[in-house]
């Protein structure tokens, strides 16, 4: 029998926590003594301070319930319940960043939010790259934010003769949908039955918002309308019956989206790839097609390399909700030889951004917002166009950086180097 290092490892650990019989009772259940909070929604001064009279330590006090914070607590509340002060994120600027997209145009100072050193170096390298070769191109090129509500049925007669009505019915259901918001549109209505068992995949349009409160709240109308108009009743309904996606990598979102779908190209002339990225095309390829495979015979949902990365740190400086990065850092990184340059593209079919709505009016977020010069209505599409290219100025980067076998160096000067 072959006993994996990492077991005997672990259970050398526990054996050390577990030396006696009564060392059993660590992981027992415990009764009494459990006191909860009193859930607090709307956050005031003096509930900010109720909290920390129940946590003590002044010193993490003074550094999460600063006086700014404090002062804005009505401002958060719409955003968080049980407020007890806010977590500063260093913030950097990758860029400039050229973009010519269908939405996105300009030389954009993009903020990032992070604590992982090398990070807003490596994206702002892709970005002089992508700029000195004239910029990204990007374009939108699909857009809609589903919710799966799930219906349940007796069998799958009734759930057919659901599906029979739902199509039939189609129009009343958009319009009770649309009711409930002034720019999310209901795009498309797609029943998919499991015997008894129906989801109705619901896709909207958002406007400039990312749209997730916007679906469920017009769903949740749809599904009332159906509870109270159709004939054949579900014995149960959900508002999400966990198909849409949502916060999570999935086959459907890698197909056909969900919030809009960007590609971002730039074809690098050799001159750039040698003096900014310090490699050449070809060995950019090379690592590429290795990457590629690793990304095949890892079952990645696309073939990237870390959209995660600038994501997460754009999402968290703009008040984008930072779950969706789940959904968002999948799809497709490409790179082929264009004379002696090399074309690199992205195509992100998940991003789920807004320039309005969610966390963006949150002081410091709108702020970065205004740094891209993206806060507000009419912004959602550019904001997108703009994750998307970021993304493809981290995969520029990191490809280079690994084929030049730079990579480890970067990291141990950026991060290690600046610690010690
Ligand atoms: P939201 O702030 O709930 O809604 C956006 C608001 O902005 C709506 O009231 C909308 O009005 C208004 N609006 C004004 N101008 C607009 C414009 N030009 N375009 C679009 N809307 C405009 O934000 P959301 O984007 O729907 O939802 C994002 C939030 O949902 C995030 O905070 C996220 O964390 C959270 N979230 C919720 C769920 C959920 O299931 N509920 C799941 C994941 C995340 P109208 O509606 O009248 O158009």
């Amino acid at each position: 029998m072959i006993v994996p290092f990492h077991v005997s490892e672990m259970l050398r650990r526990v054996r050390q926590k577990f030396t006696s019989p009564a060392d059993a009772d660590r992981i027992a259940p415990r009764a009494g003594g459990y006191a909860p909070l009193r859930p607090v929604k709307s956050a005031s001064p003096a509930s900010i301070a109720a909290f920390w009279d129940r946590i003590g330590r002044p010193g993490a006090q003074a550094r999460l319930a600063d006086p700014e914070t404090v002062a804005d607590a009505p401002l958060y509340a719409r955003s968080i319940e049980n407020l007890i002060g806010t977590v500063k994120v260093p913030v950097g600027l990758a860029g400039p960043l050229r973009i010519n997209g269908v939405n996105a145009s300009g030389d954009f100072l993009v903020p990032l939010a992070t604590t992982e050193a090398a990070l807003v170096a490596s994206y702002s390298r892709g970005a002089v790259a992508a700029s000195r070769a004239g910029g990204v191109s990007t374009a939108v090129l699909y857009e809609g934010v589903l919710r799966s509500p799930a219906f349940v049925f007796e069998g799958l007669l009734q759930a057919g003769m659901f599906v029979d009505w739902a199509v039939q019915n189609a129009e009343a259901l958009k319009a009770a949908a649309e009711a409930t918001t002034r720019h999310g549109r209901l795009v498309s209505l797609e029943p998919v039955i499991d015997t008894n068992i129906v989801f109705l995949l619901c896709r909207y349009t958002t406007g400039d918002a990312a749209g997730q409160n916007m679906v469920t709240i017009a769903t949740e109308a749809l599904c009332r309308h159906v509870a109270a108009h159709c004939p054949v009743n579900p014995a149960r309904w959900y508002v999400e019956g966990n198909f849409s996606g949502d916060k999570k990598a999935s086959a459907l979102g890698t197909m056909t989206g969900r919030g809009r779908k960007v590609s971002a190209s730039v074809t690098l002339p050799a001159e750039v790839v040698r003096d900014v990225l310090h490699t050449t095309p070809d060995e950019m390829l090379a690592y590429g097609r290795v990457a590629n495979l690793g990304a095949l015979l890892s079952g990645q949902h696309g073939a990237q390399a870390h959209y995660a990365n600038g994501l997460a740190a754009l999402y968290i400086a703009t008040g984008q909700d930072a779950a969706c990065v789940a959904e968002s850092a999948v799809g497709f990184t490409r790179m082929e030889p264009r004379g002696d340059g090399l074309f690199c593209s992205v195509t992100m079919p998940n991003i789920l951004v807004g320039s309005v709505g969610g966390g963006t009016a949150l002081p410091s977020q709108r702020a970065a917002l205004d740094v891209l010069g993206l806060a507000g209505p009419g912004n959602g599409a550019a904001l997108a166009e703009v994750a998307a290219a970021l993304c493809l100025c981290g995969e520029i980067s990191i490809v280079a950086a690994m084929a030049a076998g730079h990579f480890t160096r970067a990291h141990q000067s950026l991060a290690r180097g600046r610690r010690a």
